[in-house]
């Protein structure tokens, strides 16, 4: 970190940062009230610079400086509303960019009507209009945060290991599986290569699981076309999970798990990385009535508050991702992909490949 040219021993007047509201209003206009949103940019940070490698304009590694979000001030109605966040994160010199909708913030939002219900501020069911609204506020967490300040720290970042492939000849043969793979969807997420002995353990070890959630260890290798220089996820094994905690609802893993983990992986010695993690979901609607079974949320896919949290905590790089199984009451199994989309994690599409990989064997022990 180099010495911040902006302080000066007198002391300047506090950093300021931006601060989010959410402002609500009653259906005539009336305000209902205003609540402080505290939103987790590291996620959003994390696919930002990641998108800027993988378009060649930071240099690929691990972890660059913080970043910073901007207001994109509300076309009508100006600041301090806003009509979306500008997120940036520089490397050296470079900087990428790119545009958050507020969506992003949804989830507070919602928390925070709630908030206002519980003190009596809203009425339950009410209709109501909300705008964010983004004001500088004293920085009192201590972190430099005004723009200038934040892209001063300059820690050494690892560099991002990148293996050499021809991303056609790798997925030559293989199958698009899930949304967004066949070139249906404008989404723009780093594409994933599985091999099929990897879904089919993973398959395996859910069937043995029974009624008991289980997981495991996708592991591989990030690597990027010397050509187009795209870069890709390349799933070559996976590792069962040892040491977990695992019950009906819930698969957690211990710090045993982690240790047992990266053992295998160094056991395999082919350089590999933990790229995510796969887990299943046993039939949770197996017990409801039939009739209730086609609208009911826990038949089907779905990733619960409890995974995407597990997928924060342990899974950040916006590179990683999750492989979810999930049962179904008829004894079908359906098959998903979650990854890092924007800063949230979403459902997204991967590349199955049929011949077996032949980078350095498919089955982990
Ligand atoms: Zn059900
Ligand atoms: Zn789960």
């Amino acid at each position: 970190m180099t010495p911040d040219p902006g302080r000066s021993p007198a002391g300047p007047p506090a950093p300021l940062r931006p601060a989010f509201y959410v402002e609500v209003r009653h259906g005539d206009g009336r305000l209902a009230g205003e609540v402080r949103l505290e939103p987790e940019f590291a996620p959003v940070f994390e696919c930002v610079r990641f998108s800027g490698i993988r378009n060649g304009v930071l240099p690929p590694r691990l972890d660059a400086s913080p970043g910073v979000i901007e207001p994109v001030w509300h076309s009508t109605h100006g600041a301090p509303y806003v009509q979306a966040l500008l997120a940036a994160v520089r490397d050296g010199e470079s900087i990428a960019s790119e545009e958050i909708g507020l969506e992003y913030l949804a989830a507070l939002v919602k928390e925070a009507l709630s908030d206002l219900v519980e003190q009596g501020k809203l009425a339950a069911g009410e209709t109501c209009q909300y705008r964010i609204a983004v004001r500088d506020a004293p920085d009192i967490s201590g972190v430099m945060a005004t723009p200038e300040l934040v892209f001063e720290l300059e820690d050494e970042a690892p560099p991002l290991r990148l293996e050499s492939a021809c991303l056609a000849d790798v997925i030559t043969g293989s199958e698009p599986y899930g949304p967004g793979v066949a070139g249906a969807s404008s989404r723009d997420d780093v594409p994933v290569v599985m091999s099929r002995d990897t879904l089919e353990e993973a398959v395996v070890l859910s069937h043995q699981a029974g009624d008991d959630e289980t997981g495991g260890f996708l592991v591989g290798r990030l690597q990027r076309d010397p050509g187009t220089r795209e870069i890709f996820v390349r799933v070559t094994a996976q590792i069962p999970a040892e040491h977990t905690v695992c019950s009906h609802m819930q698969m957690s893993f211990t710090p045993e798990t982690w240790v047992a983990a990266r053992d295998a992986v160094e056991r395999r010695g082919l350089g590999e990385e933990l790229l995510g993690w796969h887990h299943h979901h046993p039939a949770f609607c197996r017990k409801c009535p039939v009739e209730r079974r086609a609208t009911c949320r826990l038949n089907g896919t779905f990733f619960s508050l409890d995974d995407i949290r597990l997928h924060h905590v342990c899974f950040p790089k916006a590179h990683q991702i999750a492989l979810l199984l999930t049962s179904l009451p008829d004894g079908g199994q359906q098959i998903a992909l979650f990854g890092w989309h924007a800063g949230t994690v979403a459902e997204r599409g991967f590349r199955l490949l049929n011949a077996a990989d032949g980078t350095g064997g498919t089955h982990a022990s």
